[in-house]
């Protein structure tokens, strides 16, 4: 687990000032993967005591456009945030609790970013998301 130290150098290598909310953020996306922003507002808030909701948007959105964080949203599904950024991995969500768990490449690296037709288009990222149902969701619900 990374430590208060290497998420002030993530910072300051993004070239983001220091501040204790956006530690406490990193820290909160990275100990509790594909959460959303209530929960990250509940993590930060026992982490720093009273932290405004626009705060942590704030901070999200800053880390978001620095690519420290990535930002998912799956359909009918608040943003979810996460600190596995860069390696263009997928999601695979349950579509009863809408629990949400990463799925590496298929075929390794990036190659779901050589799309067989790009239009003219310069691609970056490719955005799979597999939908199914979760272990206790399919136990519970489709025996
Ligand atoms: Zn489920
Ligand atoms: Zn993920």
């Amino acid at each position: 687990m990374p430590t208060t130290s290497d998420f002030e150098r993530m910072l300051r290598e993004a070239s983001l000032r220091v501040t204790r909310p956006r530690v406490a953020v990193l820290n909160a996306v990275h100990t509790q993967p594909h959460s959303d922003t209530e929960q990250l507002i509940g993590a930060v808030r026992r982490d720093l005591g009273e932290v405004s909701h626009q705060a942590v948007y704030d901070v999200l959105h800053a880390l978001t456009a620095a690519g420290l964080v990535r930002r998912i949203q799956p359909s009918n599904s608040v943003a979810r945030y996460e600190s596995r950024v860069g390696d263009n991995h997928h999601h695979v969500v349950c579509r009863t609790c809408g629990s949400i768990a990463d799925v590496d490449c298929a075929l390794g690296e990036t190659p779901c970013l050589d799309a067989s037709q790009d239009h003219g288009f310069s691609i970056d990222e490719a955005e799979v998301i597999f939908w199914g149902y979760c272990p206790r969701c399919s136990a519970t619900h489709h025996p």
